[in-house]
């Protein structure tokens, strides 16, 4: 069954911040932003706000499970985010629908642990999500710590870049976007020397270097929610990757600005 509303669903599945810094609030707000209209699912009840993480209760697979068909009995989801899916079985689970009802365009936020350092899944669900959910993806949109923890590889050149993003490959992964947020400044300087903040776009091993802004006193959570929901967003609006990234990048700079 159908609403037959106009605009492109687009799911978010993920943790709940009820502070609305990072998680399913921002990232609905994202893929409201890019003119798509969300549904969600939540994975975790997360107690969190910009001063820290004091913890969370994860939902139970079935919960979630259950919140995923009610989306899917009403609506033609036309892209999937995943963000903090906290256990092996939720992760299972998400894997399984994804794969069962061919979800198209499904952007992976591969979230391990939050800022403060508060570990937001255990091992045991990262394995699924490479085993079962990354080879379904479209793209995986890791971070500087996010790329170390998973391949073992300690980012300090382009060299070490490349060597991460070929493990991933390897794990599955089509298309890559490495964050370059945390970056050394010995990788995030133009041929000018001018500090930049680039991303590393990798479609089937061909990188792409996006060069941006780097602004210095950036201090807003949930930017890696929303580039990610974004993204999904203009997948789902019929965007070919490339440019769903570099339209979902030019929205979380205005976020970054504005704040
Ligand atoms: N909490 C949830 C539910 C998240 O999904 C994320 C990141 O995706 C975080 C916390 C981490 O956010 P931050 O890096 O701003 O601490």
């Amino acid at each position: 069954m159908s609403s037959g509303n106009l605009k492109p669903v687009v799911l978010a599945i993920g943790g709940l911040d009820p502070s609305g810094g990072a998680g399913i609030i921002a990232d609905v707000s994202a893929i409201a932003a890019a003119g798509c209209k969300p549904a969600a699912a939540v994975t975790s009840m997360t107690f969190q706000n910009s001063d820290k993480v004091a913890g969370a209760e994860h939902l139970t697979a079935d919960a979630v499970c259950r919140q995923v068909h009610a989306v899917l009995g009403e609506h033609n989801v036309a892209a999937v985010k995943t963000g903090m899916l906290p256990t092996a079985e939720i992760a299972q689970l998400v894997a399984g629908i994804v794969a069962k009802r061919s979800l198209a365009n499904l952007v992976i936020d591969p979230v391990l642990r939050s800022t403060s350092g508060y570990e937001l899944i255990d091992k045991a669900a990262l394995d699924v999500l490479l085993s079962d959910l990354l080879p379904l993806a479209t793209l995986i949109t890791p971070n500087v710590p996010e790329i170390e923890s998973i391949t073992g590889i300690s980012i300090e050149n382009i060299d070490d870049i490349r060597a991460a993003a070929d493990i991933l490959h390897k794990q599955g992964a089509g298309n890559i976007l490495l964050k370059g947020g945390h970056l050394p400044p010995s990788i995030n300087t133009d041929a000018k020397g001018k500090r930049v903040s680039s991303d590393f776009l990798f479609e089937n091993g061909q990188m792409t270097v996006l060069a941006g802004e780097f602004i210095p006193s950036a201090n807003v959570r949930g930017t890696g929610c929303m580039l990610a929901s974004s993204i999904a967003a203009y997948l789902a609006s019929g965007d070919l990757l490339a440019e769903a990234v570099r339209r979902a990048k030019e929205f979380v700079y205005r976020i970054i600005r504005a704040a």
